[in-house]
Formats: C-alpha cells, structure tokens, sequence
C-alpha cells in the first residue's frame, strides 16, 4: 500500500511495545516532515487487517475533510463523522471526526482505539471521551507536544526523530535565520503583559498587538525582506488582524505583491489568494495564526515571525511552515521580527522533553526556560548558536573582547590573544567562565569553583546559572597561568585562616 521509512517502522513497534507493556495513553511526537500521516494511515490499515477499528480525531470541523482525503488518497477506506456530511460505515477502515462532532453526537462505540491529532490542544471534550473510553487505547500525536499535564493523560512517549536528525537525513531543509532588530524587538516588548491566552500563557494579545503595529517595526519588516528575503514567496505570521494588513499595506507601497489572509476572508475570495500565492503572482501572504484557521495554506521557502511568542511550540509550529522539503527547495530564510528565534532557538534546536506532569514545578523544563544564549550577529543579524562564535552567514566573529575564541566542532581556533601578562580589560565575563569551566573540569575540581573564580576576576559581575549549559573552553596560557596563582592565593589564605583559628 505505501512503504515506511525505517524511522517510521522503529516508531509503530515503539508504540506496540508500549501498548504490550500496558501504555492504553501514548504520545507520539513526530516532527513536521516525519510523516505523521503515513504513520497513523499504517495503524489504521494495520488494525483494520485484524478487524479493529480507528477513530482519527481532529480538533477543528475544517480538518476533517483534508484529513479523509488524505487517507484516501492512500487508498484506505475512510468514514467520515462531521455534522452533516455525516457517512461512515462499519467496513470502513478509518473514520475521520472532528472533537465538536464527537461533543454533539458522540461516537460509534464499536470503534477500537482513536488517534488524537494535535494533542498539544487537548482539550476537555478529548479528556471526557479517554473517560468513557477508558477500556480503548489512545495516542496523540504531535510535532510539540509541550502542553501543561499532557503526562496527567498520557504514560508513554515515544519519539521520532528531531528536526536536526530529519534534516541531515533531508527530509526538512536547512534554516538560514536572522534576527537585526531584536534590541527595537525587545523593548518594543518591555511592559508587554502576559497570562493565560488560546495559545497557554503567552503575551496578551491587544497589548502584543499594540506594542508590534508600530509604523517603524512594520517598516523594518519590509527593508529586512527587501534585503534578505531574496524575493522568495513568504509567509508571515502576524500579531492580529489590524498588524497583519499593516505589514500588506508597507509591502504594497514598497511594490510588492502582498496579501492579507483571515479566517473572515470569504471562501471565493480565499481561494483567489492561495492560487495566486501557489502561482507566484502574491508574493507574500500574511496571516494571523495561520496554522489555527483551518485550511490549508501553502508551505513556503521564506517566513517571517512577526509575532511574538512565549510559548516555544507556537514557535516550532510557525517554523515548520518553512522546513518541509519541495522540489528545487534548498533551505528556508527565516526573518525574526518577534525575539522567537533567540528566545526558543532554531527548529534543529528544537528537542521533545518529557510529557509534562501538571502542576508541580518540574525543574529539567525551568532549566530549559533559563538557555537563552542564542545572539544576533552584530554585522547581518544572522542568528547563531550558542557555540559558535563566527557569524555562519558573514563571517564576522563575534565581538568577544580580549581573547577572541571561536569554539567549533569541538576545537579551540584562537584568533588573537590578551595582551601579555595580565587580564585584558575588555575580557568578557562568560568567555572566562567557559575558560575557568574548562581548567577546572580537566583538573577534577567542582565545577562550583568556576562560579568563584569568574567572580574573583570580574567582580560585580553577574555570572548566571545558565552559563553552566555553555560548552567550556580551553583556557589560554594567561587564564591557566591566573587561575593557577589564583588558586594557590585562596589555598594559603584557606591555610592561614585555619593557623589562626
Ligand atoms: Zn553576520
């Protein structure tokens, strides 16, 4: 019927396995590009086989027509349960229902196991139905599944490959990211507030919507696209209705093919701008949650993030909106106008943590909140990695001063060096600690001692817990030479302390 990817074998005898040891609640985390409907088609057909029955449930009306045809096209047969183009019949080997459906009219109990789409968004009606359900399996599947106490519901996860590992095996495309304006981004954001929003506890959107539709913000969006956006179809993610037609209007008057897509558009009208947006005669379509309007907008080789988000799996999404392959496709330009890619990182950065458990403070997610060392280079904006120190589209290092240090595949390429003898004044504060993380490590000490040690060169300095996540360095000659005497010079005041005690 339709072959698997070996990575997409290994994830179905993960599930069956998890379903022998007892899982009835699995989640399924598969990146965008890893085949998510190939491989509930297969379960479907494989149950099927055996004379059980799939539920396949979706969260929006919209969804369920895409969804059958989908399974259809792979030549399954599909039942659909959906208002009232209601038509399903017990021969069939999946049936497609929206959770509003299910909610009014409840679902044919004969069915054996259901599959919930996007279980990032699950809500109260997909909790009553695994309630009455309670005898059937479920799995969710998600490419985020970040969602507050999904572990209250679920008790396996099984993980397919990342985006990092999807794209080297070129199922995704690589990402070219820059981020120029993330000072004017980020004060943009000061006094912004935030709390419970649809998207979980993110900025609220009036004040968001506000604080972005500046005219000098928009106007940034377009020179940066005129600049570095290569004149390739773009998507764009907006703030709210009146952001997202300020951004058309400035790429408009700029000359520019733009247009503006709602979930209020009407369908002629929206179907008008996504053929002219496939053609190329649209240029730039943008949208506000263009993910969350229920139909199907096309992929696209350039996006820009224009709005700004707290929660990291809006940002994967919106990202996957760009990474998926086509042909000719070489990677995706992605224009940061939001803070996104420096606050959650890039899609390959992007690992699947541990179903979260509810309420209780769950320390490893805390840590990965405080890693936020993703910077724009200073030259081009190109967003870089934590480790790296020359600018991967420009090839501008980093201004470390002092000792300037790139740290590459594992390998110290010393630039230049402090001036002889002592520290150097412009030294930066992370550069010695990763220098101190180093020297201490290879010497078998606590790694506690680098916190000192950076405080005693750099006093007053603030030295985050974070800069632990930071690869250590080599230290240069001078570090191991002042780290050595420095260590010497606590040991005998240590030792004097105690002769005087
Ligand atoms: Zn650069």
């Amino acid at each position: 019927m339709f072959t698997l990817h070996p990575f997409q074998e290994q994830i179905i005898t993960d599930l069956s396995q998890g379903y022998l040891q007892g899982h009835r609640r699995q989640v399924c985390a598969l990146a965008t590009g890893g085949g998510k409907t190939v491989v509930a088609a297969h379960l479907g057909h494989r149950a099927a086989s055996k004379g059980r029955k799939m539920l396949f449930i979706v969260d929006r009306i919209e969804l369920c027509g895409q969804a059958a045809e989908t399974f259809n096209d792979m030549g399954l047969s599909v039942g659909i349960l959906r208002g009232d183009a209601t038509s399903y019949t017990q021969a069939d080997e999946i049936i497609v229902a929206s959770i509003q459906t299910i909610r009014s009219r409840s679902a044919p109990d004969w069915m054996d196991f259901a599959i919930i789409d996007e279980c990032h968004i699950l809500h109260s009606e997909h909790i009553r139905l695994m309630e009455a359900w309670s005898d059937k399996a479920f799995i969710g599947l998600s490419a985020t599944p970040l969602r507050k106490g999904l572990g209250k519901h679920f008790t396996n996860l099984v993980r397919g490959p990342s985006i990092r590992e999807l794209t080297e095996q070129g199922f995704l495309v690589k990402v070219r990211a820059y981020a120029p304006q993330a000072d004017a981004i980020l004060s943009a954001l000061d006094g912004v507030s935030c709390g419970t929003t649809t998207a979980g506890y993110d900025y609220k959107d009036a004040e968001l919507g506000a604080a972005m539709n500046r005219k000098e913000l928009v106007g940034d969006i377009v020179r940066t696209w005129q600049e570095k956006g290569e004149d390739r179809p773009t998507l764009c993610f907006a703030v709210n209705i009146a952001h997202s037609k300020s951004i058309r209007d400035d790429f408009i008057a700029a000359g520019v093919n733009a247009a503006h897509l709602d979930a209020y558009t009407d369908a002629t009208e929206r179907r008008e701008i996504i053929d002219g947006f496939k053609a190329g005669a649209i240029k730039l379509l943008t949208s506000v949650n263009v993910l969350g309007i229920g139909f199907n907008v096309p992929d696209a080789s350039c996006l820009i993030l224009a709005r700004p988000t707290l929660s990291e799996a809006l940002h994967i999404q919106q990202c996957g909106r760009g990474i998926r392959t086509a042909p000719g496709k070489e990677d995706c330009i992605l224009l940061d106008h939001s803070g996104n890619c420096l606050k959650h990182g890039l899609p390959h950065h992007f690992i699947v943590p541990d179903l979260d458990q509810g309420d209780k403070p769950d320390p490893a997610k805390k840590k990965r909140k405080e890693k936020s060392p993703f910077v724009a280079c200073k030259e081009c904006g190109a967003v870089m990695d934590p480790d790296e120190v020359t600018c991967p589209q420009c090839g501008l290092d980093r201004p470390v001063s002092g000792t300037r240090i790139a740290y590459r595949e594992g390998k110290l390429v010393e630039f230049g060096s402090a001036g002889a003898g002592g520290q150097d004044a412009g030294e930066d504060p992370a550069t010695f600690y990763r220098m101190a993380m180093g020297y201490v490590l290879a010497h078998g000490k606590n790694p506690g001692r680098a916190y000192h040690l950076t405080q005693a060169r750099h006093p007053g300095a603030r030295v985050p817990w974070s800069w632990r996540n930071l690869p250590p360095l080599d230290p240069t000659p001078e570090v191991a030479r002042w780290i050595k005497n420095r260590n010497l010079h606590d040991l005998i005041r240590w030792q004097n302390r105690r002769g005087a005690a």
